[in-house]
Formats: C-alpha cells, sequence, structure tokens
C-alpha cells in the first residue's frame, strides 16, 4: 500500500461536502473561500503518542480527539469550523489502524460542517498534526484579554473528568464509561463560541487545566481573578476524588477537559441560562475578574487553597 493509495482510500472526502472548497484533497495545495465579512481563524495542534496520547489508545478515538483540541481552540475565538488539514507520521501503512482514525475523524468532522481539505503523509514516530480553520464574523472575534474587574468567570460543561480518567488508566484501574468518553472523545463548544461572540468580554479553550488557562486570561487582560471552589462543576466522582484528600488538583490544574472558560460583565449574568440553552451545555459561574494580579482559589470556609505546582508545560 502505497502513500498515495492510502490518502486516495482512507483521507479524501473527510468530512461534509462544502462549496466553499475550491480545490480539495489531490492537488498541490487546497484552494478555499473566505466570505466577504468573515476573517480566517486559523489554529494547530499536535498529539504525539506517549505524550498526548498512550500509544495502544484507540485509533477511532484518536482521529476524533486530533480534531476536537483543533475545534475548541477555534469555539474560543467564536469561530464556526469550515476546513481542516492533516499531517500525520505513522511507524508503519497500517491500514486498519488508519481506516479506524479517519472514521473517528470523518465522524465529528461531519457533524461540524468540517472538510478535510489537505495535509501530508510520512514514516517515523507516531505523530499527528492538525490544522483548523473556521471563519469569525470581522470585528465579533472573542479574545483573551478583555476580561475586567467585575466580570462573572463562568465554564462550560464539568471540568477535571479527562484528568480522573487518565489518572486511573495510568494506575491500571477502571475507567467508566462516561469518564472515558470525556478523555477520548471531547465534545468542542462550537455553538457556545458562537453564542458567545457578542457578550463574553474574554474566553479561552481548557487544555493545560483551568489554573493555568484562566492565568492566561488574567494576564492578557491585566486582571485579577476569585475563584469560588465550592461552585466548580465537577461530575460526582471528580468531587469524590476531590472531597478525598481536599485536593483540587484534579479539576484545576490537570488538562484536557476542552471547556472553554470565558468572562461576562455582570449585567449579562441573566442570560447564563439562555446562553447554555442555545450552546446545548450547562454554563456555571465560578467566580469574578477582580482589580490587581494574580489568581486566588478560595474554599466555602474562606480559607484559601494553594496549587502545589504549576500546570503542565512541554519545556517545564
Ligand atoms: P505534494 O507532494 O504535492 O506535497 P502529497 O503527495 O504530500 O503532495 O499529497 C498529495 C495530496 O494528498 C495533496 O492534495 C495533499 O494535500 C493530500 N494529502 C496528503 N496527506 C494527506 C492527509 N494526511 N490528509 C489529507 N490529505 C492529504
Ligand atoms: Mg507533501
Amino acid at each position: 500500500m502505497s502513500e498515495f493509495d492510502l490518502i486516495r482510500r482512507h483521507l479524501t472526502g473527510l468530512g461534509a461536502g462544502r462549496d466553499d472548497v475550491l480545490l480539495d484533497v489531490g492537488d498541490d495545495c487546497a484552494v478555499l473561500r473566505v466570505p466577504a465579512g468573515r476573517e480566517l481563524a486559523v489554529g494547530i495542534d499536535t498529539l504525539v503518542a506517549g505524550v498526548h496520547f498512550l500509544p495502544d489508545c484507540d485509533p477511532a478515538a484518536l482521529g476524533w480527539k486530533a480534531l476536537a483540541v483543533n475545534l475548541s481552540d477555534l469555539a474560543a475565538v467564536g469561530a464556526e469550523p469550515a476546513w481542516a488539514t492533516l499531517a500525520i507520521t505513522l511507524p508503519e501503512a497500517d491500514e486498519a489502524w488508519l481506516a479506524a482514525f479517519a472514521r473517528g475523524f470523518g465522524e465529528l468532522a461531519a457533524a461540524e460542517d468540517v472538510r478535510l481539505v489537505g495535509g501530508d503523509v510520512t514514516r517515523g514516530p507516531l505523530t499527528i498534526t492538525v490544522q483548523a480553520h473556521g471563519l469569525v464574523p470581522s470585528e465579533h472575534v472573542l479574545r483573551r484579554s478583555g476580561a475586567r474587574p467585575g466580570d462573572l468567570i463562568c465554564v462550560s460543561g464539568a471540568i477535571g473528568d479527562a484528568g480522573l480518567a487518565l489518572k486511573h488508566l495510568l494506575a491500571g484501574e477502571p475507567v467508566d464509561g462516561y469518564l472515558r468518553r470525556r478523555l477520548e472523545r471531547p465534545t468542542p463548544r462550537v455553538a457556545l463560541g458562537e453564542v458567545l461572540r457578542d457578550l463574553a468580554t474574554s474566553a479561552i479553550d481548557l487544555s493545560d487545566g483551568l489554573l493555568a488557562d484562566l492565568g492566561h486570561v488574567l494576564a492578557a487582560s491585566g486582571c485579577a481573578a476569585r475563584v469560588e471552589l465550592e461552585r466548580l462543576p465537577l461530575a460526582d466522582q471528580v468531587a469524590a476524588a476531590v472531597a478525598e484528600h481536599d485536593d483540587w488538583s484534579l479539576p484545576l490544574s490537570s488538562g484536557d477537559d476542552y471547556e472553554l472558560c470565558f468572562t461576562l460583565p455582570r449585567t449579562a449574568a441573566a442570560q447564563l441560562p439562555v446562553l447554555a440553552a442555545a450552546a446545548g451545555c450547562p454554563l456555571t459561574t465560578i467566580g469574578e475578574i477582580e482589580a490587581g494580579a494574580g489568581l486566588r482559589c478560595v474554599r466555602a470556609d474562606g480559607s484559601i487553597w494553594t496549587a502545589p505546582g504549576p500546570g503542565y508545560d512541554h519545556f517545564g
């Protein structure tokens, strides 16, 4: 099976059909039409075997996740996903593996109206890079830098699920279906990003843990924050793990949540239920932006919880 056979068989025609694709997989470049009044949002993420996923993980889930993490970045700037490219490095031409990978990737791509329009296939240690392209109305881009003192801090869904699933997997312990899905098939909050465009003052997607990612918002916005720990949206399993040792690292510092964290002017608080209904996911207020610098995590009794270490850093 040659490189070109693999591409033709498994990586052609993947995802949604879109009439803004002028040149698809099979030519030297993809050629794509950006409509007037829209800006092009571009993000890229690499998944390395042994670093971002366990080498023996389900290839269909990996295909889903490789796209999902990129769509999560598009959601964080309020962009509507449109196109993706895929650079894949494989140790060998394992057709069954690639077919399953393409199935998982294609499933999410079709669901989110994304077309796979090109890429590259090389041989080497298993590595997957996806670049996602989205469209966002001019003047409506969500940024990290717009949070202001008094704004509410909100998160979508629940946090810490993927961290707990990974902890169980690494310990050789059983993982229930909910936690496994949250780790392997995260739901990018695309619809939420779109409805936040006109309301949120800032947004970021949670890939490295709430402390690190909210920290980026605070740094970009020049603000401080207070997070109320008892308000964090936690699945029962995560809440139980936290309660066991009063250790909040799981929801605050473990990665791979792929939820959105955003700030809203206090005057928009009443809109949260409307936004949640439009986005199809729960939204929870977890704290408030303050003047100054730094992030305080406050327990229900008013005491401050201090993180034992910083979030994940590839070079840290
Ligand atoms: P070139 O040699 O001109 O760079 P390639 O041989 O790398 O082209 O790729 C041939 C065609 O297949 C191109 O249209 C390219 O975008 C597409 N392609 C290659 N790898 C992938 C992939 N992993 N996913 C989707 N399309 C791919
Ligand atoms: Mg090439």
